[in-house]
């Protein structure tokens, strides 16, 4: 599609259009190619308006802070929506509970949860990427789950109508919700316990601390590239493969943690999703397990 068809096509909208938007400035594996629109909708009721409006054969991707997602070299077709504007960044305080914007990062959500002392919320702060983001993955760490802590979401589905769903709704499992593809998560409510600010800061310098020591920092990765199998470590498995050594093109699996895999800056997409590919292939041959990517991979080879 070119910019003059997509123009056509499009919603006339009070947010932002942009055109072959290069979706690898948007993701921390730096691969990947361009969406054919991105769309920053304005508020919760301007998304409401282009959902009910736009052709209904044009897919919609959300796209939250990239970090887990392989998006491929054929980039993303239809339209990615992404709740960039500061209304999708609000935060509202409660007695039990904290209300957050979707587009939220987790990491701008840690000082709130510091200076409040909002206990239970810690683990969050540690990962990579948005709220909403966090919730369509459940994701965790230290032996917490978003799902130990989320009360509701508001979303908005296909038809633009918003829905409040409740924890039950998500269907959580490990590293995974089940609710309809076509669903944007715009708003998450989360429960705390109220502890003292210097405890909280405290378990949360202690937890990038244990990164930092464990986990490589500072490379084009997006994290756990494989589900932990049922009582196994995907990492062990790697590594009693052998595939922890692999290296295609500029991708590679992490010499500190072989279940994170890096681009070294060179890498294309395909480079490393055949990586993935081959690491699974081996994996099957030496171990009799078949692993499941953790990272999500979107768009057209
Ligand atoms: C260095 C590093 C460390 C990591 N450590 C951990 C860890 O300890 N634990 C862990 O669980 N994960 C970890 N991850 C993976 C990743 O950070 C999480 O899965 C994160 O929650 C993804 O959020 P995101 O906003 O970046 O989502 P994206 O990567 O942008 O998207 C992931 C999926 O969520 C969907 N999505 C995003 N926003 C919304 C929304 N508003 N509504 C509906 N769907 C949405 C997307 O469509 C996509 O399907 C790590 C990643 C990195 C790079």
């Amino acid at each position: 599609m070119n910019e003059t068809e997509n123009l056509q096509n499009l919603p006339v909208v009070r947010g932002e259009y942009k055109f072959n938007e290069a979706l690898k400035n948007y993701t921390w594996l730096n691969v990947g190619g361009p969406a054919d629109v991105m769309f920053m909708p304005k508020d919760v009721a301007d998304l409401q308006y282009f959902l009910q409006n736009k052709d209904e054969n044009m897919p919609v991707f959300v796209l939250g802070g990239g970090s887990n997602l392989l998006v491929r070299d054929g980039g993303i077709e239809g339209v990615v929506v992404k709740l960039s504007d500061a209304c999708f960044r609000e935060i509202k305080i409660e007695s039990d509970r904290i209300i957050c914007g979707a587009g939220l990062l987790n990491n701008v959500l840690k000082k709130t949860v510091e200076n409040e002392g909002l206990g239970g919320l810690e683990f969050l702060c540690s990962i990579p990427g948005c709220v909403g983001g966090a919730v369509r993955s459940n994701a965790g760490c230290f032996g917490r789950e978003i799902s130990d802590v989320l009360i509701s979401a508001k979303v908005v589905n296909g038809n633009g109508e918003v829905l409040e769903l409740r924890n039950k709704d998500f269907h959580f499992a490990y590293r995974h919700s089940e609710f309809p593809s076509d669903f944007i998560i715009v708003e998450v409510t989360l429960g705390y316990e109220r502890q003292s600010s210097e405890d909280v800061k405290k378990t949360i310098e202690q937890q990038a601390e244990y990164r930092k020591a464990h986990q490589p920092q500072g490379i084009r990765t997006a994290g756990s590239t494989f589900k932990n199998p049922p009582q196994m470590r995907a990492w062990e498995l790697i590594k009693n493969s052998g595939a922890d050594k692999l290296k295609i093109g500029g991708a590679q699996m992490s010499l500190q943690h072989c279940n994170f895999l890096q681009n070294d800056g060179t890498s294309n997409a395909s480079d490393i999703e055949d990586l993935c590919d081959e690491v699974k292939r081996m994996v099957k041959d030496k171990c009799g397990v078949e692993l499941e990517l953790e990272v999500n991979k979107v768009g057209r080879r």
